[in-house]
């Protein structure tokens, strides 16, 4: 039997919106109806123009499949947008937050430099690090998506 863990996706997508359908509610529908949550990270949508909007969207996976159904029903594109993280080094203080929570330990310290470390190969972009990072020195890119 699969746990609620296990039934739940996340995904962060990027969505398009034809000219018509920028009046309608079809976003607030995907929480209002589905139940799904969701963090909109960059959007553009004006009347009578193509909109873009991308999204971190999590929520059991019945929920997840009948909202993108909803939306390709009206007319609103979906396609997976890939992340990656990178780190900004003159930004990194090498305070040693991060490395407690990176569950890859692609950020560790190094104890005989006393410098942390990123190792973007071992990195599975989870985005944990970005949230208690005291100088924004991680970030989240986005290889499609980017507006
Ligand atoms: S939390 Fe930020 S500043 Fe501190 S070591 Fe990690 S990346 Fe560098
Ligand atoms: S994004 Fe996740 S896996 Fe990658 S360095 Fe940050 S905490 Fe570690």
């Amino acid at each position: 039997m699969e746990t609620p863990q296990e039934n739940t996706l996340r995904k962060i997508i990027y969505l398009t919106f034809p000219p018509e359908s920028s009046n309608k509610p079809v976003v607030c529908d995907l929480a209002r109806v589905y139940g799904l949550v969701f963090n909109i990270s960059k959007a553009q949508i004006t009347p009578r123009h193509e909109g873009q909007m991308t999204m971190d969207i999590s929520g059991p996976k019945e929920a997840f499949d009948a909202g993108m159904t909803y939306l390709k029903e009206h007319g609103v594109g979906v396609v997976p947008a890939a992340q990656r993280v990178s780190r900004d080094e003159d930004r990194c203080i090498h305070c040693g937050v991060c490395t407690a929570l990176c569950p890859t330990r692609a950020l560790s310290l190094n104890i005989e430099t006393r410098l942390v470390e990123f190792h973007e190969d071992t990195c599975s972009a989870c985005g944990m690090c970005t949230k208690v990072c005291p100088v924004a020195a991680m970030e989240i890119l986005l290889e499609n998506g980017v507006m």
